[in-house]
């Protein structure tokens, strides 16, 4: 079956040479991207969340977001910025 990211086709056998991991360019391209972001480190971001803020006071729109390469979380919300970087700080003693 082809390694690639969610991908379910069957390898043909190849003759001769290193079997095929791969059914296609897409997939291999795809299995690569995911390898680079399993590799980027995961970290805390503190942020002032501006669409999520409304109605809320803006000193209590800080927001904190877990991210690994261009993937991210949001974790909290409606902090001020001191809870915002408290929680970011613990979080970052937790991951260290
Ligand atoms: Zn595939």
């Amino acid at each position: 079956m082809c390694a690639g990211p969610g991908c379910t086709q069957p390898i043909t056998a190849r003759p001769t040479g290193r079997p095929a991991r791969f059914c296609s360019t897409a997939c291999r391209v795809k299995a690569h991207r995911q390898r680079e972001r399993d590799r980027a480190p995961l970290t805390a971001e503190v942020d002032h969340g501006s669409a999520s803020s409304r109605g809320r006071r803006p000193e209590l729109a800080w927001l904190v977001r877990l991210r690994r390469a261009d993937r991210s979380v949001i974790v909290a919300i409606g902090l001020s910025r001191t809870a915002a970087d408290h929680l970011a700080e613990q979080i970052a003693d937790l991951l260290d």
